[in-house]
């Protein structure tokens, strides 16, 4: 299966995001002296856009493309990413309620039926940390 296939247009997208993840993770390591990453945990957030199977697809190519500082760094890496939920948050009555994606909102408020709504969170992409030795 090749990256198109499973991404469509997205390829670029999370290609260039998991080089992005493999050069921080590259220049963290050289100054922490780390010659072998083990895993790296990524956050995602629901509504970032962010296809997690895309990611990770992605993120084995670009292994291959990132300069590490040192030979191997990435080869016993490990990728574990972590999906967060979107948060919606009413502002009414302030009742707080998981939603899916963004195909679920504008729905009312469970608490109160209100339609105004703010959105927390589920947007998010980060590193939330790497081991290695
Ligand atoms: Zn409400």
């Amino acid at each position: 299966m090749t990256l198109e296939e499973v991404t469509g247009r997205r390829a670029m997208h999370e290609l260039s995001l998991a080089q992005e993840v493999l050069r921080t993770v590259n220049d963290s390591a050289r100054d922490n002296g780390i010659r072998r990453v083990t895993r790296i945990r990524l956050v995602i957030g629901k509504m970032s856009g962010v296809l997690p199977e895309a990611l990770r697809f992605s993120f084995d190519a670009g292994r291959e493309i990132v300069p590490a500082w040192t030979p191997g760094l990435f080869a016993a890496a490990r990728l574990d990413i972590v999906e967060k939920e979107a948060t919606a948050k009413c502002r009414r009555c302030g009742e707080a309620f998981p939603v899916g994606d963004l195909l679920d909102l504008p729905r009312p408020c469970p608490a109160c039926g209100s339609t105004d709504l703010s959105l927390d969170g589920g947007l998010e992409m980060f590193i939330d940390l790497f081991e290695g030795d």
